[in-house]
Formats: C-alpha cells, sequence, structure tokens
C-alpha cells in the first residue's frame, strides 16, 4: 500500500489526505498546530471562538468544489446559506449589498451603479464559462502529458466564448470612469483574486465576482469546522492526523523525495509527500535538495500579501438589531486599498452559542497589508515601534467597522489584533504571506510541480490559489495527480 504524508492540516492539505486515503493509500497528517485549519482555522479565546482569517465559506452549491468533496467522501458539511452574503458600504456613504439571489442583485446593481449593466452581463457569461470548466477535473496549468487530455475533456462548445478574453484583465471590459465604482470593483477583486481591477485576470475575476451568487454559507462552530470535519472523516476511515508536529525537512534520495523529519525527531518515510506550504516554505524545508528553479522561483518573485486581523468580543446590546453578519467598508476611494482603508468585517451569528458567550458575538475584521514593514519592526531593537503601528491600525479598523456597524466601539469586550508576524508564527507562512498570489495571468500560473519527484505543492499557492474552495480544487487536482504518478 503506497504511503503519502502531508505537511500541514490546511483545507488543501486535508482535502487531498482525504481523497488519497479513499484511493486506498495509507495516509499521515502531520501538521505543527493545535488544531487545523490555518488560514481557514477557528481558534479558541477567553470563552470566544474567532475566525483567524477566512470568514465567507463558499463553494457549497450544487457543483460547487465543497459539494463536490462531499459526494465523493459522503460527507455532510455544518453548513447553512446566508443571504445577503455580505453589504459594501461605499465612502459615500451608499451601500451595496451583494444578495446571493439574481434578481436581488439585479436591482440592486442597477440601483448603485446603473452605467455598468453591460460589464455585469460580460461578467455573468465569462463566470458561468469559468465555473462550469472547474465544476470538471481541469488540471491547470498542465504539468504533465495526461494533463492535455483531461484539459480537452473539460471543455465545451461554449467555452471558445472565452477565447477573446483570455489576455484581458477587468479593467479592461469595466466601465471604471466612475471612481466609486472601480473602488468596489478593486475591493471585490482584492478579497477574491489578490489584485484590482487593472491586473486582475478577466476570466478568473469575473468568476471572484461572482461568489456571493454561488452562494455564502455560515458554518457552525466557525470555519475551522470545515477542516475538523475533515480530520474526523480521515481519522474514521483509517488515516493519521498528528497535531504539535511541524516538519523541519523533507529528505531527498537519488533525486527523489522520500521522507520527513519533524522538530521532535519523528522521522517518516513515504512514497509520496504533499506540502500545504507556500513556495518559500517549500524551499525551506528542501533546504539545499532545493531544485534550482524553485531556488529561482522563491528569490525572484516579490512578497504576495499579508493581513492585518482584529478579533473582536462583542456585547450584543450595543450592537444594531438584526445586523447583516458579514461587511465590506471602502474608506476613501482616493486611497489605495488594503492597509485598512478597505476593512471586511465578520460577525459571528446571533445566537451562535458554540462562538460567543450568551450575549456576545464573536467578530473578526481584516485588511490586507504589506508584509515586510511588519517583519522589519518586529526585528528593530525596541518593540516599541511595532506595538504603535499595531495600535494605529487596531484604530482604523475600527474606525473603519464603525461605518458599517454603528456602536461597535462600545460594545467591545475584548479585543486581540493579528499582524503577518501573528500569522507567520501560527500557520507557518513565511512573512506571513497569506492568499496565495494575485491571479493576474492564466499563462502564469503555478502549479503543483515541486520539480522533485514524488513532491509536491498544495494549497493557495497553487492555481486556482486562495479561498477555502479554491484550494479544495487544488486538492483535488494533486490528489489526481500522485494517483496517476504511481
Ligand atoms: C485574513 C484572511 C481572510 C480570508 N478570508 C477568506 C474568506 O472569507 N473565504 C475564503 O474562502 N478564504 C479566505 N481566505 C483565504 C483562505 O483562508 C486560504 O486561501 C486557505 O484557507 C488556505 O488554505 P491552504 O490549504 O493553503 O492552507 P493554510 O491555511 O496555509 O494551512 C496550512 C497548514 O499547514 C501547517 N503547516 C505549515 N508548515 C508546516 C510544517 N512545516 N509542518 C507541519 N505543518 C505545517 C500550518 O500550521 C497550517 O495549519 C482568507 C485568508 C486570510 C488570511
Amino acid at each position: 500500500m503506497a504511503h503519502s504524508l502531508i505537511i500541514g492540516a490546511g483545507i488543501g492539505g486535508l482535502t487531498t489526505a482525504a481523497l488519497l486515503l479513499q484511493a486506498g493509500h495509507r495516509v499521515t497528517v502531520l501538521e505543527a498546530h493545535v488544531y487545523p485549519g490555518g488560514c481557514a482555522g477557528t481558534f479558541f479565546h477567553k470563552g470566544f471562538r474567532f475566525d483567524a482569517g477566512a470568514t465567507l465559506a463558499g463553494g457549497f452549491a450544487p457543483g460547487g468544489p465543497h459539494a463536490r468533496l462531499a459526494d465523493l467522501l459522503e460527507l455532510t458539511w455544518p453548513v447553512s446559506p446566508v443571504d445577503p452574503a455580505w453589504v459594501v458600504h461605499l465612502p459615500d456613504g451608499r451601500t451595496l449589498t451583494q444578495w446571493a439571489d439574481p434578481a436581488h442583485w439585479r436591482a440592486e446593481r442597477q440601483a448603485v451603479f446603473p452605467q455598468a449593466e453591460s460589464f455585469w452581463r460580460t461578467q455573468e457569461k465569462l463566470a458561468a464559462i469559468a465555473w462550469d470548466v472547474s465544476s470538471r477535473p481541469f488540471p491547470w496549468p498542465p504539468q504533465s502529458v495526461t494533463d492535455i487530455p483531461t484539459l480537452a475533456r473539460a471543455m465545451r462548445p461554449q467555452t471558445a466564448l472565452a477565447l477573446p478574453h483570455l489576455w484581458r484583465t477587468i479593467g479592461q471590459i469595466a466601465p471604471l470612469e466612475d471612481p466609486l465604482f472601480r473602488a468596489f470593483l478593486d475591493a471585490q477583486l482584492l478579497i477574491s483574486a489578490q489584485t484590482t481591477s487593472q491586473d486582475a485576470h478577466a476570466l478568473y475575476g469575473s468568476a471572484a465576482l461572482d461568489l456571493p451568487r454561488r452562494g455564502v454559507n455560515h458554518v457552525q462552530g466557525g470555519m475551522g469546522a470545515l477542516a475538523e470535519t475533515l480530520v474526523v472523516w480521515i481519522r474514521q476511515h483509517g488515516g493519521e492526523v498528528h497535531f504539535r508536529q511541524q516538519v523541519a525537512q523533507i529528505t531527498v534520495e537519488k533525486g527523489r523525495a522520500t521522507a520527513v523529519t519533524t522538530r521532535k525527531g519523528l522521522h517518516l518515510a513515504a512514497d509520496h509527500i504533499i506540502a500545504n506550504v507556500t513556495p518559500w516554505a517549500l524551499r525551506h524545508l528542501l533546504a539545499e535538495a532545493a531544485p534550482p528553479a524553485l531556488a529561482q522561483e522563491t528569490q525572484n518573485l516579490p512578497p504576495t500579501w499579508g493581513a492585518f486581523t482584529l478579533y473582536l468580543g462583542l456585547d450584543e446590546r450595543y450592537l444594531p438589531p438584526g445586523i447583516v453578519t458579514h461587511h465590506q467598508v471602502i474608506v476613501d476611494h482616493t486611497r489605495p486599498l488594503g492597509e485598512g482603508n478597505s476593512v471586511f468585517i465578520s460577525l459571528s451569528e446571533p445566537g451562535d452559542t458554540s462562538r460567543a458567550p450568551e450575549g456576545m458575538r464573536a467578530a473578526t475584521l481584516s485588511t490586507h497589508t504589506a508584509v515586510t514593514p511588519w517583519q522589519q519592526l518586529r526585528q528593530a531593537d525596541s518593540p516599541a515601534p511595532y506595538c504603535e503601528r499595531r495600535e494605529e491600525y487596531m484604530n482604523r479598523l475600527l474606525v473603519a467597522a464603525e461605518r458599517a456597524i454603528p456602536g461597535i466601539r462600545r460594545a467591545v469586550r475584548l479585543s486581540l489584533p493579528g499582524t503577518p508576524v501573528t500569522f507567520a508564527f501560527y500557520t507557518r507562512r513565511p512573512l506571513g504571506m497569506v492568499g496565495g498570489f494575485p491571479q493576474t495571468s492564466l499563462f502564469q500560473a503555478r502549479g503543483p510541480a515541486a520539480g522533485i519527484p514524488h513532491l509536491w505543492l498544495v494549497g493557495d499557492s497553487i492555481f486556482p490559489g486562495q479561498s477555502t474552495a479554491g484550494v479544495t480544487l487544488g486538492g483535488m487536482r494533486v490528489a489526481t495527480a500522485v494517483l496517476q504518478s504511481a
């Protein structure tokens, strides 16, 4: 029986592990932290369960990645749909509600941005093509000859309608003259494609803009319950998941990956090693054995985004009654987004005592931030500048949140910040880089190849990139590649 070893219990790693287990492999997952989920984990703190990063659960509607995985594994996710998905708060005080229901959404967008109708029709057409293709195995970018026929089988006659858009960005098909519309699009794309309209690929960006219409869900117990569901499934089916086991090294012998060693000295041999890490972390794990292409890739690529997060325990009495659970605030459309100028706010569901004590709500606020300044300040001789910047960002997020949820400041009973330094510590992602690569070009997309036989990358660094739905698709692709290689 082939032995597959998975480094990391993020959604990408766990998905690959479950599928390989189901296909008859012996499976071992080694996770550095004490709970699974990584960026989509949920942590306990003083009576609250806070979503560490991801708060929007998409991909559960029929045909969606999580729904397909549930069918394959015969498992049930602890989710229920929410509508509206979220409310966008524009700098001029107007709001635009991201309804899941298409008719509601059409009416809403026509009321707020009537000039953009023809763009939305193109976006819907491209999104339908992208989602249709991704509902079948789609090993993009191809990394072996066996991928070519699979890619061909994923195509349909209507796929050809996307051809004129293969080299376009969202900025080239959207009417960006209205700065508020541009800011709106940019804010949506930043959270879903890690880049803004100027650079976001037209096809990828269109699919990403469709996320609310594809259905957003409430996860009972927090986002981490998705990873926990997979851990339970893996263990019930004879797989092993070990926590507090940080892999320190991948052994390469005679040109192929053969074993891993953890910081605690556990040494495990395996036929296949799947690393649920970023390319930078993979390079570190391979050390001298890193192939030149990986060394070059990690040297040449600029750092990806980081996140600044604020976890709040809120007294419900001070929150507006019936407040929607997810909000996105754009503070000032004349300034670049991120760095507290665009903030996503998610509240636990009212009455969900699995997340917060009676009468309280757990909230996660987040904004994109560049990782380097945080890391530089952390290494400075004095901790003061790092702490001052952290305080300043906490304040920025609260000021933004007050626009969406008046009274939120008065409701705060507990407050906990997270910087890229925090993400680096808890998710082991170098520099605290999260969310994977900006999706600017289909032809520069990164695949799972590590450059060493029997070793694969999985997670949001490989196409189709970030989100629990995205890494689930990546996990399915990697599981197939491992099985084909055997
Ligand atoms: C602030 C924020 C908000 C987000 N919002 C959303 C959202 O609303 N919706 C959404 O779908 N997505 C969202 N995302 C993105 C989403 O969370 C990620 O794309 C996805 O969860 C990444 O999954 P992954 O498989 O790449 O693994 P990761 O989440 O990176 O997990 C990797 C796991 O591997 C472990 N690990 C790493 N190195 C080692 C090692 N050497 N040994 C052992 N274990 C190791 C880590 O501890 C971690 O548990 C958000 C992300 C962030 C940061």
